[in-house]
Protein backbone atom coordinates (compact mmCIF):
# COMPACT_ATOMS: atom_id res chain seq x y z
CA UNK A 1 0.00 0.00 0.00
CA UNK A 2 1.16 3.52 -0.63
CA UNK A 3 -0.49 5.44 1.86
CA UNK A 4 1.25 5.03 4.89
CA UNK A 5 -0.37 2.54 6.55
CA UNK A 6 -0.20 4.29 10.08
CA UNK A 7 -2.01 7.02 8.33
CA UNK A 8 -4.77 4.42 7.38
CA UNK A 9 -4.82 2.60 10.59
CA UNK A 10 -5.36 5.78 12.12
CA UNK A 11 -8.81 6.11 10.68
CA UNK A 12 -10.12 3.23 12.72
CA UNK A 13 -10.28 3.77 16.65
CA UNK A 14 -10.82 0.41 17.72
CA UNK A 15 -7.18 -0.64 15.71
CA UNK A 16 -5.78 1.19 18.65
CA UNK A 17 -7.73 -1.78 21.43
CA UNK A 18 -5.51 -4.09 23.59
CA UNK A 19 -6.65 -7.67 23.89
CA UNK A 20 -4.96 -9.40 27.16
CA UNK A 21 -2.07 -7.02 27.32
CA UNK A 22 -1.53 -7.21 23.63
CA UNK A 23 -2.26 -5.18 20.94
CA UNK A 24 -5.45 -6.44 18.92
CA UNK A 25 -4.89 -8.09 15.43
CA UNK A 26 -8.32 -8.17 13.48
CA UNK A 27 -8.13 -10.53 11.17
CA UNK A 28 -12.02 -11.66 11.15
CA UNK A 29 -12.88 -9.40 8.26
CA UNK A 30 -15.16 -11.65 6.60
CA UNK A 31 -17.66 -11.66 9.24
CA UNK A 32 -17.63 -7.39 9.54
CA UNK A 33 -15.34 -5.12 8.94
CA UNK A 34 -13.88 -2.29 11.68
CA UNK A 35 -15.25 1.24 11.16
CA UNK A 36 -13.42 4.92 9.62
CA UNK A 37 -13.49 7.57 12.26
CA UNK A 38 -15.60 9.62 9.03
CA UNK A 39 -18.59 6.33 9.34
CA UNK A 40 -18.78 6.80 12.87
CA UNK A 41 -19.00 10.79 12.30
CA UNK A 42 -21.70 10.07 9.78
CA UNK A 43 -23.77 8.63 12.11
CA UNK A 44 -23.21 10.77 15.16
CA UNK A 45 -23.83 13.64 12.88
CA UNK A 46 -27.27 12.13 12.01
CA UNK A 47 -28.57 11.79 15.25
CA UNK A 48 -26.92 15.05 16.56
CA UNK A 49 -28.03 17.45 13.92
CA UNK A 50 -30.37 15.42 11.33
CA UNK A 51 -32.92 13.02 13.21
CA UNK A 52 -36.26 13.10 11.12
CA UNK A 53 -37.99 10.32 9.61
CA UNK A 54 -38.09 10.66 5.58
CA UNK A 55 -40.38 10.79 2.78
CA UNK A 56 -43.43 12.02 4.89
CA UNK A 57 -42.39 15.54 5.99
CA UNK A 58 -42.51 18.53 5.03
CA UNK A 59 -40.25 19.80 7.89
CA UNK A 60 -36.42 21.15 7.40
CA UNK A 61 -35.19 18.36 8.70
CA UNK A 62 -37.29 15.53 6.87
CA UNK A 63 -36.61 16.99 3.75
CA UNK A 64 -32.52 17.50 4.65
CA UNK A 65 -32.52 13.87 5.85
CA UNK A 66 -34.62 12.56 3.03
CA UNK A 67 -32.33 14.71 0.13
CA UNK A 68 -29.23 12.98 1.84
CA UNK A 69 -31.45 9.72 2.45
CA UNK A 70 -31.78 9.43 -1.70
CA UNK A 71 -28.33 10.82 -2.51
CA UNK A 72 -26.78 7.84 -1.43
CA UNK A 73 -28.88 5.74 -3.47
CA UNK A 74 -27.69 7.28 -6.32
CA UNK A 75 -24.18 6.92 -4.73
CA UNK A 76 -25.02 2.88 -4.58
CA UNK A 77 -26.20 3.32 -7.86
CA UNK A 78 -22.70 4.55 -9.61
CA UNK A 79 -20.92 2.42 -6.96
CA UNK A 80 -22.42 -0.68 -8.73
CA UNK A 81 -22.88 0.28 -11.95
CA UNK A 82 -26.95 0.24 -11.73
CA UNK A 83 -28.64 1.70 -14.72
CA UNK A 84 -31.25 3.63 -12.45
CA UNK A 85 -31.92 4.32 -8.77
CA UNK A 86 -35.02 2.41 -8.96
CA UNK A 87 -33.28 -0.83 -8.89
CA UNK A 88 -31.39 0.04 -5.37
CA UNK A 89 -33.37 -0.75 -2.37
CA UNK A 90 -32.20 -0.74 0.93
CA UNK A 91 -32.35 -3.68 3.54
CA UNK A 92 -31.01 -4.61 6.52
CA UNK A 93 -28.21 -6.68 4.54
CA UNK A 94 -27.61 -9.24 2.40
CA UNK A 95 -29.84 -12.02 4.52
CA UNK A 96 -32.98 -9.30 4.11
CA UNK A 97 -31.76 -8.70 0.28
CA UNK A 98 -31.81 -12.33 -0.66
CA UNK A 99 -35.40 -13.30 1.40
CA UNK A 100 -36.53 -10.39 -0.02
CA UNK A 101 -36.36 -11.67 -3.56
CA UNK A 102 -36.67 -15.57 -2.44
CA UNK A 103 -40.59 -14.28 -1.17
CA UNK A 104 -41.28 -11.95 -3.50
CA UNK A 105 -39.91 -13.48 -6.63
CA UNK A 106 -40.63 -17.00 -5.14
CA UNK A 107 -44.63 -16.26 -4.68
CA UNK A 108 -44.85 -14.77 -8.16
CA UNK A 109 -42.54 -17.43 -10.51
CA UNK A 110 -42.20 -20.64 -8.23
CA UNK A 111 -44.34 -23.51 -8.75
CA UNK A 112 -44.66 -27.45 -8.26
CA UNK A 113 -42.05 -28.77 -10.05
CA UNK A 114 -40.00 -25.78 -10.50
CA UNK A 115 -36.22 -25.79 -9.55
CA UNK A 116 -34.08 -23.40 -8.23
CA UNK A 117 -30.11 -24.30 -8.59
CA UNK A 118 -27.76 -22.93 -5.63
CA UNK A 119 -24.00 -23.74 -5.87
CA UNK A 120 -22.81 -26.16 -2.72
CA UNK A 121 -20.58 -23.43 -1.27
CA UNK A 122 -23.36 -21.02 -0.21
CA UNK A 123 -23.19 -18.97 3.05
CA UNK A 124 -26.66 -20.85 4.60
CA UNK A 125 -28.56 -17.25 3.45
CA UNK A 126 -28.09 -17.75 -0.09
CA UNK A 127 -29.54 -21.65 0.78
CA UNK A 128 -32.38 -21.90 3.52
CA UNK A 129 -34.51 -18.53 2.02
CA UNK A 130 -34.46 -20.71 -1.37
CA UNK A 131 -35.39 -23.62 0.40
CA UNK A 132 -38.36 -22.06 2.42
CA UNK A 133 -39.64 -20.69 -0.89
CA UNK A 134 -39.01 -24.29 -2.72
CA UNK A 135 -40.96 -25.62 0.40
CA UNK A 136 -44.15 -23.44 -0.04
CA UNK A 137 -43.92 -24.36 -3.67
CA UNK A 138 -43.57 -27.56 -4.02
CA UNK A 139 -40.37 -26.77 -5.79
CA UNK A 140 -36.79 -28.83 -5.31
CA UNK A 141 -33.27 -26.94 -4.90
CA UNK A 142 -30.25 -28.43 -7.45
CA UNK A 143 -26.67 -27.99 -6.46
CA UNK A 144 -23.59 -27.00 -8.23
CA UNK A 145 -20.57 -29.15 -6.72
CA UNK A 146 -17.14 -27.97 -6.23
CA UNK A 147 -13.61 -29.33 -6.48
CA UNK A 148 -11.18 -30.59 -3.76
CA UNK A 149 -9.53 -27.17 -4.73
CA UNK A 150 -12.65 -25.18 -3.85
CA UNK A 151 -13.33 -24.29 -7.57
CA UNK A 152 -16.95 -24.58 -8.48
CA UNK A 153 -17.69 -27.46 -11.31
CA UNK A 154 -18.78 -25.48 -13.94
CA UNK A 155 -19.10 -28.49 -16.37
CA UNK A 156 -21.98 -29.28 -13.93
CA UNK A 157 -24.46 -26.69 -14.48
CA UNK A 158 -26.26 -26.66 -18.11
CA UNK A 159 -27.52 -30.52 -17.08
CA UNK A 160 -28.83 -28.42 -13.87
CA UNK A 161 -31.03 -25.93 -16.27
CA UNK A 162 -33.76 -26.66 -17.82
CA UNK A 163 -37.48 -25.76 -18.48
CA UNK A 164 -38.41 -26.02 -14.95
CA UNK A 165 -35.15 -23.83 -13.79
CA UNK A 166 -36.44 -20.61 -12.45
CA UNK A 167 -33.56 -18.77 -10.62
CA UNK A 168 -29.72 -19.40 -10.55
CA UNK A 169 -28.42 -18.13 -6.69
CA UNK A 170 -24.83 -18.14 -6.79
CA UNK A 171 -22.54 -16.48 -4.29
CA UNK A 172 -19.60 -13.80 -5.98
CA UNK A 173 -17.16 -14.92 -3.35
CA UNK A 174 -16.80 -17.72 -1.05
CA UNK A 175 -16.86 -16.10 2.94
CA UNK A 176 -15.26 -19.66 3.59
CA UNK A 177 -12.97 -20.59 0.93
CA UNK A 178 -12.59 -17.32 -0.75
CA UNK A 179 -12.89 -18.10 -3.77
CA UNK A 180 -14.22 -15.68 -6.22
CA UNK A 181 -16.64 -17.30 -8.91
CA UNK A 182 -17.00 -17.00 -12.26
CA UNK A 183 -20.75 -15.02 -12.08
CA UNK A 184 -20.50 -13.30 -15.48
CA UNK A 185 -20.00 -16.44 -17.01
CA UNK A 186 -22.40 -18.54 -15.16
CA UNK A 187 -25.21 -15.64 -15.70
CA UNK A 188 -24.41 -15.97 -19.68
CA UNK A 189 -25.29 -19.53 -19.65
CA UNK A 190 -28.37 -19.45 -17.17
CA UNK A 191 -29.38 -16.38 -19.60
CA UNK A 192 -29.24 -18.78 -22.35
CA UNK A 193 -32.10 -20.57 -20.89
CA UNK A 194 -33.88 -17.18 -19.82
CA UNK A 195 -32.84 -18.15 -16.06
CA UNK A 196 -32.65 -15.10 -14.09
CA UNK A 197 -29.41 -15.01 -11.67
CA UNK A 198 -29.62 -13.40 -7.86
CA UNK A 199 -25.17 -12.93 -7.27
CA UNK A 200 -24.55 -12.87 -3.35
CA UNK A 201 -22.17 -10.26 -3.00
CA UNK A 202 -21.59 -10.14 0.37
CA UNK A 203 -17.78 -10.98 0.46
CA UNK A 204 -17.18 -9.48 -2.62
CA UNK A 205 -18.31 -5.54 -2.81
CA UNK A 206 -15.43 -4.75 0.09
CA UNK A 207 -12.39 -6.42 -2.16
CA UNK A 208 -12.93 -5.47 -6.19
CA UNK A 209 -15.24 -3.31 -8.12
CA UNK A 210 -18.03 -4.98 -8.99
CA UNK A 211 -20.23 -3.97 -12.26
CA UNK A 212 -23.72 -5.43 -11.96
CA UNK A 213 -24.16 -4.58 -15.49
CA UNK A 214 -20.67 -6.20 -16.56
CA UNK A 215 -22.04 -9.02 -14.64
CA UNK A 216 -25.20 -9.08 -16.65
CA UNK A 217 -27.00 -10.73 -12.85
CA UNK A 218 -30.64 -10.14 -12.44
CA UNK A 219 -30.39 -9.51 -8.93
CA UNK A 220 -26.84 -8.36 -6.62
CA UNK A 221 -26.96 -8.45 -2.47
CA UNK A 222 -24.61 -7.03 -0.20
CA UNK A 223 -24.17 -6.05 3.80
CA UNK A 224 -22.69 -2.41 4.27
CA UNK A 225 -21.15 -3.70 7.83
CA UNK A 226 -18.72 -6.08 5.62
CA UNK A 227 -17.30 -2.83 3.70
CA UNK A 228 -16.50 -0.51 6.30
CA UNK A 229 -19.91 0.40 6.75
CA UNK A 230 -22.38 0.26 9.89
CA UNK A 231 -24.78 -2.57 10.63
CA UNK A 232 -28.04 -2.62 10.13
CA UNK A 233 -28.29 -1.88 6.12
CA UNK A 234 -27.65 -3.39 2.81
CA UNK A 235 -28.67 -2.99 -0.52
CA UNK A 236 -30.66 -5.43 -3.26
CA UNK A 237 -29.89 -4.94 -6.78
CA UNK A 238 -32.34 -5.35 -9.20
CA UNK A 239 -33.10 -5.03 -12.67
CA UNK A 240 -36.21 -3.39 -13.05
CA UNK A 241 -38.00 -5.26 -15.75
CA UNK A 242 -38.29 -7.83 -12.76
CA UNK A 243 -38.53 -5.71 -9.74
CA UNK A 244 -41.48 -4.30 -11.61
CA UNK A 245 -43.35 -7.55 -12.08
CA UNK A 246 -42.50 -9.27 -8.75
CA UNK A 247 -44.98 -8.51 -5.48
CA UNK A 248 -44.46 -6.55 -2.40
CA UNK A 249 -42.13 -8.17 0.52
CA UNK A 250 -43.80 -6.65 3.00
CA UNK A 251 -46.59 -4.30 3.61
CA UNK A 252 -47.15 -0.53 4.97
CA UNK A 253 -45.41 2.28 5.45
CA UNK A 254 -43.86 4.10 2.23
CA UNK A 255 -44.91 1.02 0.36
CA UNK A 256 -48.23 1.82 -0.91
CA UNK A 257 -49.80 5.05 -3.24
CA UNK A 258 -53.59 4.26 -1.86
CA UNK A 259 -55.07 2.52 1.05
CA UNK A 260 -58.22 1.68 1.21
CA UNK A 261 -59.92 -1.31 2.72
CA UNK A 262 -61.31 -2.44 -0.39
CA UNK A 263 -57.83 -2.74 -2.24
CA UNK A 264 -54.84 -0.91 -1.89
CA UNK A 265 -51.67 0.16 -4.83
CA UNK A 266 -48.50 0.14 -4.19
CA UNK A 267 -45.76 2.92 -4.80
CA UNK A 268 -43.34 2.87 -7.49
CA UNK A 269 -39.77 1.60 -7.50
CA UNK A 270 -38.13 1.65 -5.22
CA UNK A 271 -40.08 2.15 -2.62
CA UNK A 272 -42.48 -0.38 -3.22
CA UNK A 273 -40.17 -2.61 -1.30
CA UNK A 274 -38.94 -0.27 1.47
CA UNK A 275 -41.94 -0.85 3.86
CA UNK A 276 -41.81 0.70 7.33
CA UNK A 277 -39.15 3.56 8.16
CA UNK A 278 -35.84 2.67 7.00
CA UNK A 279 -32.38 2.63 9.17
CA UNK A 280 -31.77 6.43 7.72
CA UNK A 281 -28.90 6.76 9.83
CA UNK A 282 -27.11 3.42 8.30
CA UNK A 283 -27.90 4.51 5.04
CA UNK A 284 -25.91 7.85 5.63
CA UNK A 285 -22.87 5.92 7.16
CA UNK A 286 -22.92 3.54 4.39
CA UNK A 287 -22.47 6.83 2.04
CA UNK A 288 -19.34 7.59 4.16
CA UNK A 289 -17.82 4.09 4.36
CA UNK A 290 -18.33 4.30 0.19
CA UNK A 291 -16.51 7.99 0.07
CA UNK A 292 -13.81 6.08 2.10
CA UNK A 293 -13.55 2.81 -0.34
CA UNK A 294 -13.55 5.49 -3.14
CA UNK A 295 -10.83 7.23 -1.44
CA UNK A 296 -8.68 4.67 -0.87
CA UNK A 297 -9.28 3.42 -4.51
CA UNK A 298 -10.69 0.08 -4.75
CA UNK A 299 -7.25 -0.81 -7.12
CA UNK A 300 -5.44 -0.50 -3.60
CA UNK A 301 -7.60 -2.40 -1.85
CA UNK A 302 -7.51 -5.32 -3.88
CA UNK A 303 -3.82 -5.32 -4.12
CA UNK A 304 -2.93 -4.26 -0.84
CA UNK A 305 -5.11 -7.77 0.09
CA UNK A 306 -4.08 -9.31 -2.74
CA UNK A 307 -0.08 -8.94 -1.20
CA UNK A 308 -1.23 -10.11 1.73
CA UNK A 309 -2.87 -13.40 1.31
CA UNK A 310 0.21 -14.68 -0.67
CA UNK A 311 2.58 -13.42 1.75
CA UNK A 312 0.30 -15.04 4.13
CA UNK A 313 -0.45 -18.49 2.34
CA UNK A 314 3.69 -18.48 1.88
CA UNK A 315 4.20 -18.22 5.51
CA UNK A 316 1.39 -20.44 6.70
CA UNK A 317 2.08 -23.28 4.49
CA UNK A 318 5.97 -23.73 6.35
CA UNK A 319 3.98 -24.71 10.13
CA UNK A 320 3.93 -28.40 10.14
CA UNK A 321 0.31 -30.05 10.28
CA UNK A 322 -1.49 -26.58 8.60
CA UNK A 323 -3.84 -27.15 5.78
CA UNK A 324 -5.03 -24.67 3.84
CA UNK A 325 -8.62 -25.43 2.63
CA UNK A 326 -9.94 -23.86 -0.44
CA UNK A 327 -7.11 -23.44 -3.10
CA UNK A 328 -8.92 -21.87 -5.80
CA UNK A 329 -6.40 -20.36 -7.87
CA UNK A 330 -8.64 -16.94 -8.35
CA UNK A 331 -9.67 -16.10 -4.41
CA UNK A 332 -9.99 -12.81 -1.97
CA UNK A 333 -8.19 -12.36 1.25
CA UNK A 334 -9.89 -15.20 3.28
CA UNK A 335 -7.87 -18.30 4.26
CA UNK A 336 -9.49 -21.11 5.86
CA UNK A 337 -7.04 -23.61 8.12
CA UNK A 338 -7.10 -26.47 10.33
CA UNK A 339 -3.72 -26.77 12.68
CA UNK A 340 -3.17 -30.60 13.02
CA UNK A 341 -5.88 -32.14 14.57
CA UNK A 342 -6.60 -29.53 16.22
CA UNK A 343 -10.09 -28.24 16.97
CA UNK A 344 -10.31 -24.87 15.26
CA UNK A 345 -12.29 -23.72 18.56
CA UNK A 346 -9.29 -24.33 20.58
CA UNK A 347 -6.82 -22.68 17.91
CA UNK A 348 -9.20 -19.55 17.90
CA UNK A 349 -9.32 -19.69 21.56
CA UNK A 350 -5.46 -19.74 22.11
CA UNK A 351 -5.10 -17.11 19.60
CA UNK A 352 -7.64 -15.05 21.15
CA UNK A 353 -5.41 -15.29 23.91
CA UNK A 354 -2.67 -13.31 22.60
CA UNK A 355 -4.66 -10.74 21.12
CA UNK A 356 -5.15 -12.14 17.09
CA UNK A 357 -8.97 -12.29 16.50
CA UNK A 358 -10.22 -15.33 13.86
CA UNK A 359 -13.45 -17.07 13.61
CA UNK A 360 -13.50 -20.76 13.59
CA UNK A 361 -16.28 -22.72 12.72
CA UNK A 362 -18.81 -24.05 9.96
CA UNK A 363 -18.88 -19.72 9.09
CA UNK A 364 -22.75 -20.45 8.59
CA UNK A 365 -21.27 -22.88 5.24
CA UNK A 366 -21.90 -26.86 6.50
CA UNK A 367 -22.30 -27.84 3.37
CA UNK A 368 -18.71 -26.87 2.62
CA UNK A 369 -17.59 -28.55 5.78
CA UNK A 370 -19.61 -31.45 4.88
CA UNK A 371 -17.46 -31.85 1.58
CA UNK A 372 -14.41 -31.91 3.37
CA UNK A 373 -15.51 -33.88 6.22
CA UNK A 374 -14.61 -31.49 8.92
CA UNK A 375 -16.54 -29.63 11.83
CA UNK A 376 -15.00 -26.55 10.71
CA UNK A 377 -11.99 -24.20 9.98
CA UNK A 378 -10.09 -21.46 11.51
CA UNK A 379 -10.57 -18.20 9.70
CA UNK A 380 -8.21 -15.47 8.98
CA UNK A 381 -9.50 -13.08 6.88
CA UNK A 382 -7.30 -9.37 5.66
CA UNK A 383 -8.64 -5.82 5.14
CA UNK A 384 -7.02 -2.72 3.98
CA UNK A 385 -6.15 -1.67 7.53
CA UNK A 386 -4.41 -5.18 8.06
CA UNK A 387 -0.17 -5.25 7.68
CA UNK A 388 2.35 -7.97 6.93
CA UNK A 389 3.83 -8.05 10.90
CA UNK A 390 0.13 -8.66 11.67
CA UNK A 391 0.77 -11.76 9.37
CA UNK A 392 3.65 -12.32 11.11
CA UNK A 393 2.12 -12.34 14.39
CA UNK A 394 -0.71 -14.68 13.50
CA UNK A 395 2.24 -17.13 12.00
CA UNK A 396 4.04 -16.62 15.44
CA UNK A 397 1.49 -17.45 17.28
CA UNK A 398 0.49 -20.62 15.45
CA UNK A 399 4.19 -21.55 15.83
CA UNK A 400 3.43 -21.21 19.74
CA UNK A 401 0.62 -22.65 20.07
CA UNK A 402 0.78 -25.84 17.83
CA UNK A 403 3.07 -28.16 20.22
CA UNK A 404 0.30 -27.12 23.28
CA UNK A 405 -2.61 -28.78 20.62
CA UNK A 406 -0.30 -31.43 19.41
N1 LIG B 1 -23.52 -14.25 2.20
C1 LIG B 1 -22.22 -14.35 2.47
C2 LIG B 1 -21.29 -14.91 1.44
C3 LIG B 1 -21.73 -13.95 3.72
O1 LIG B 1 -20.44 -14.07 4.00
C4 LIG B 1 -22.64 -13.45 4.68
C5 LIG B 1 -22.17 -13.09 6.03
O2 LIG B 1 -21.18 -13.60 6.52
C6 LIG B 1 -23.98 -13.34 4.33
C7 LIG B 1 -24.39 -13.74 3.09
C8 LIG B 1 -24.99 -12.77 5.29
O3 LIG B 1 -24.73 -11.42 5.49
P1 LIG B 1 -25.54 -10.60 6.59
O4 LIG B 1 -25.39 -11.35 7.87
O5 LIG B 1 -24.84 -9.27 6.62
O6 LIG B 1 -26.93 -10.51 6.12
Amino acid sequence: MTQSNDTLRQQFPILNTTVYGHPLVYLDNAATTQKPQSVIDALCQYYTQLNSNIHRGTHYLASKATEQYEAVRERVRRFIGARSTHEIIFTRGTTESINLVASSFGRYRLREGDEIVVSAMEHHSNIVPWQLACEQAGATLRVIPFSEEGVLDLGALPALLNEHTRLVAVGHVSNTLGTINPVAEITAMAHCHGIPVLVDGAQAVAHMAVDVQEIGCDFYCFSGHKMYGPMGVGVLYGREELLEQMPPYQGGGEMIKDVTFERTTYNDLPFRFEAGTPSVGDVLALGAALDFMEQTGLDTLAQHEEHLLHYAIERLQHIDGLRIIGQAPHKTSVISFLLGNAHPYDVGTLLDKLGIAVRTGHHCTQPIMDHYGIPGTVRASFAIYNTIAEVDALVDALQRIAPMLA
